[in-house]
């Protein structure tokens, strides 16, 4: 009766993680303790002072209704302030930023106000995946552009040069997800030079650009002379403020990028809920004692994950930033081997790098979002592993 799903469908990569989805449901049908490292998804909560925006938003009946496509004007000019005050880049709240459900949102959608069939789009590899399937799903075809240890995880912009001509769209991140690099501010830098040259236009995921040990902080694409001409950058609520089941983010940088993706958004959703909005508003105006404890947090189960690693015989190094450890496999194991054998012999999810994309082979990537008392029983698990060579 059903007709066969859309190309479009069957054109998505396959699910990497059925094997080790299987194995973490057969422990913990046996009633072995599993430590899930594999998601990102922060486990402290929301915190008070915004849900307290939340509850008070709620009870204001103006809030019940449909929310405006462009974004409440209130949480536009919040973000814009928030943007002046963290890169010192000035945005105009009406015409270059655009409320999202949540970044993920506007990233799979921004490919269907560019793409057309058969059109190339430049991803990472390895990288966070609505990249490459909101790019499939446009009828796009997403080429490859890969991250080396060998160049920090970032692109080789020279080689790029010869992939560039006629691709829509390219997607970077960073601090990145997976593996946690981040780029300074001469990399963006070369970044703008490289889209005007090539006329790709750039579009940067910054969801992490809060979560950092290091000084200076992480920068904006934006910063660099002439960014807005070039690119949009996507924010998130999610990682920052613990806010992930909120599905609140946004958009900003050059108005035309932002008006194509609004005309998508007003055709497929209705906005963020506006509850959502003001309390998300509340969050950007935090002085800064809530980032700075989970700073401190994530900091603590970072280097007591790095230290068991390192005892295991893993060469990793502290990140920098984000909440990810991006561990390199000792010797010539598949991540996805590695990741089944870490599972059964120590209850530990971790996800293997393959997952990401081809250039993720060799690594398994270790997120630091659970509770500390967790991170310190996965530590000792983890540094009475074997050496695996
Ligand atoms: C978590 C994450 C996001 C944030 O997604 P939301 O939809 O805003 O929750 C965006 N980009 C990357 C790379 C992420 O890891």
């Amino acid at each position: 009766m059903i007709p066969p799903v859309a190309q479009r469908l069957k054109r998505l990569p396959p699910y990497l993680f059925v094997q080790i989805d299987a194995l973490k449901e057969r422990m913990l049908r046996q009633g072995r303790e599993v430590i899930d490292m594999g998601v990102g998804d922060p486990d402290e909560p929301t915190p008070g002072f915004v849900l307290k925006a939340m509850v008070k938003a709620l009870k204001d009946a103006r809030n019940h209704q449909y929310p405006s496509n462009r974004g409440l004007e209130a949480f536009r000019v919040a973000i814009a302030r928030w943007t002046r005050r963290r890169f010192g880049v000035p945005l105009d709240p009406d015409t270059e930023i655009l409320p999202l459900i949540g970044s993920k949102e506007g990233i799979a959608h921004l490919p269907l106000a560019y793409v057309n069939p058969g059109d190339r789009v430049l991803v990472p590899d390895p990288c966070y995946p609505p990249y490459r399937t909101g790019t499939i799903l446009a009828g796009g075809r997403p080429v490859s552009v890969p991250l080396l240890k060998k160049n920090q995880f970032l692109p080789d912009l020279e080689a790029l040069r010869r992939q560039a001509p006629g691709a829509k769209l390219l997607f970077l991140n960073y601090p990145n997800n997976p593996t946690a690099a981040v780029a300074d501010l001469g990399f963006f830098r070369d970044l703008v030079r490289f889209s005007r040259r090539t006329g790709v236009p750039v579009c940067h995921d910054a969801a992490y650009s809060e979560i950092h040990f290091d000084r200076p902080r992480p920068p904006s694409f934006l910063q660099v002379p002439g960014a807005k001409e070039v690119g949009i950058e996507f924010h998130s609520l999610s990682k920052t403020f613990n806010m992930t089941g909120w599905r609140v983010g946004w958009a900003c940088g050059n108005r035309e990028m932002i008006s194509a993706l609004a005309k998508v958004k007003s055709n497929i959703d209705s906005g963020v809920f506006q509850a959502v909005q003001m309390a998300g508003l509340k969050a950007l105006e935090d002085p800064g004692n809530h980032l700075s404890r989970m700073l401190g947090i994530y900091e603590r189960r970072r280097d007591l994950l790095v230290r068991a690693l390192q005892k295991a015989g893993w060469p990793v190094a502290p990140p920098k930033a984000t909440f990810y450890l991006w561990a390199p496999i000792p010797g010539d194991r598949r991540s996805q081997e590695v990741a089944a054998a870490i599972m059964e012999g120590t209850g530990i999810v971790a996800t293997p790098g393959v997952g990401f994309g081809e250039r993720g082979e060799g690594y398994v990537r270790f997120s630091l979002s659970v509770p500390t008392r967790r991170v310190q029983e996965a530590a000792r698990r983890l540094a009475r592993l074997p050496i695996w060579r």
